[in-house]
């Protein structure tokens, strides 16, 4: 008998690569997705494949799923900043109620719970790198606060499961990543610029460009995932590349990646923007064996044929 894992927020972007992954792996796989942010067309490769099932759904609401189920990936949850801002009740809902329900199903059924966190939850941070024993700098009454805060509660009743009803559980705190099936218009910098440089149109820096971040290519996080699934770790984990880069450098580098026009033009920083983000992924090398494979580059020339696809 194949294990069984149920993927909510399955047809988004980081959840369909892990959707591939568990059922490269022999998993039988349960994608669970509403589709607020996520499309079809990211497993449609699967569906009809018999150890794949999509279920259409709300994780805000009573999750039902029949039979047993072993591991519970829940990775529902709106996660570019203008999804966020855009729908910041729904962001709020899915980080806590979204995830009272997972963690409620995953007692049910005795499985195991690894939850999607986020870097987002060191806020604008005053220590460089980021370890996993810093609490943050978040405003909670902030436009971003909906994410962070919803992240933090969702930390912070995962442990509480894990504690009082002996739950098994994993907490990832994920950075920056990017590959396929990204949406082209999800308002992400690494999206943006290779839209805007492959049309030869203004990139657009918001500040002074001198805010950094570490960007991590999606297979590293993948194998970082399943990795932190299969342990037996229950406290945060930071899973990032620490290369980090000034959002400046970054956008002149996909100007000379993809041998583009385009020119930089400043934009007003948005509220509560992270001056800084870089992991310090010592304790996943120490625990899991694992640290990023795939350095900046290369994992941008890979993405820049997907993106080209997606420009048309
Ligand atoms: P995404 O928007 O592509 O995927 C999120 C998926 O969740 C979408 O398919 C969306 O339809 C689904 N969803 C949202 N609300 C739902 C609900 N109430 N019920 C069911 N499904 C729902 O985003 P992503 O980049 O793939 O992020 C996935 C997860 O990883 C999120 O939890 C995010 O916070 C976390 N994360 C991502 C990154 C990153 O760099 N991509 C960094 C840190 C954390
Ligand atoms: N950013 C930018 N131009 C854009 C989109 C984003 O300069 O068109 C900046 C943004 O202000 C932030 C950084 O790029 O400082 C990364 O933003 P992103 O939305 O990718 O992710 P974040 O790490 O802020 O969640």
């Amino acid at each position: 008998m194949s294990k069984r894992v149920l993927i909510t927020g399955g047809a988004g972007f980081l959840g369909s690569h892990l959707c591939d992954k568990f059922y490269n792996e022999g998993w039988d796989v349960i994608c669970m997705d509403n589709l607020l942010t996520g499309a079809e067309s990211n497993i449609s490769h699967l569906i009809g494949k018999e150890r794949f099932q999509f279920i259409k759904h709300d994780v805000t609401n009573y999750i039902v799923v029949a039979g047993e189920l072993d591991l519970i990936l829940h990775f529902a949850s709106p996660a570019s900043p203008i999804d966020y801002l855009e729908m910041p009740i729904q962001t709020l809902k899915v980080g806590s109620l979204g995830t009272h329900k997972a963690l409620g199903l995953a007692k049910a059924k005795n499985a195991k719970l690894l939850l999607a966190s986020t870097s987002e939850v060191y806020g604008d941070p005053q220590i460089n790198p980021q370890n996993e024993d810093y609490w943050g700098n978040v405003n909670p009454v902030g436009p971003r606060g909906v994410y962070d805060e919803a992240k933090r509660f969702a930390e912070a009743i995962t442990m509480a499961y894990h504690r009082f009803h002996d739950i098994e559980t994993s907490i990832a705190r994920i950075f920056n990543t990017y590959g396929s099936r990204m949406r082209l218009k999800d308002g992400r910098a690494l999206p943006t610029f290779f839209r805007q440089a492959l049309k030869n149109e203004p990139i657009t820096v918001f500040g002074d460009g001198s805010q950094t971040r570490s960007f991590t290519y999606v297979d590293d996080l993948v194998d970082g995932i399943y990795r932190l699934a299969m342990s037996d770790e229950s406290e945060p984990v930071n899973l990032g590349n620490p290369e980090e880069i000034t959002i400046l450098d970054f956008a002149k580098e996909i100007i000379e990646i993809t041998g583009s026009k385009s020119e930089v033009v400043f934009k007003e920083l948005p509220e509560d923007d992270p001056q800084i983000r870089r992991p310090d992924v010592s304790k996943a090398k120490r625990v899991l064996n694992w640290e990023p494979k795939v350095n900046r580059r290369e994992g941008l020339l890979k993405t820049m044929e997907y993106f080209k696809n997606q420009v048309g």
